[in-house]
């Protein structure tokens, strides 16, 4: 009975290296994904949406715009899914300031230039934002 424990055991072993050797080499290189003319999402592929659609690097795309299609669910680019520890920034869309939700600065942002977003700190930057000297997000 014991062995037959320890032989399960290491078969599972097996099968999880397994499972972590075979997902490191899909992500080997840059992913491709496909946007059409008209569309902001992009696909992958077998999407049905894909047929007429242009190649891109899943970079690009993310860049231009695009958002992932939800029926055929092509890769994000890692910057996006950090939801380990999600974060809420406060935009002021006036100064182009971000700030933690809890900065004093943040709270006299005034309702129309207020806006709150769980982007990613790079991506904020990346879309003109500057961190606030205060609370330093
Ligand atoms: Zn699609
Ligand atoms: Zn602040």
């Amino acid at each position: 009975m014991k062995r037959a424990v320890s032989l399960f055991l290491c078969f599972l072993i097996v099968i999880t290296g397994f499972g972590g050797k075979s997902s490191q080499n899909t992500s080997d290189g840059s992913k491709t994904v496909y946007v059409t003319k008209t569309g902001t999402k992009y696909h992958t592929e077998k999407c049905q949406y894909a047929k007429s659609a242009k190649k891109k690097s899943l970079e690009d795309a993310t860049d231009a715009g695009y958002d992932p299609c939800k029926k055929c669910k092509p890769p994000i680019l890692e910057e996006d899914d950090d939801d380990d520890d999600e974060v809420t920034y406060v935009l002021n869309t006036s100064t182009k300031k971000f700030h933690y939700a809890d900065c004093t600065y943040a709270k006299k942002i005034s309702s129309k230039n207020y806006k709150e977003t769980s982007k990613s700190r790079s991506a904020l930057i990346k879309a003109g934002y500057s961190a606030c000297g205060h609370c330093k997000p």
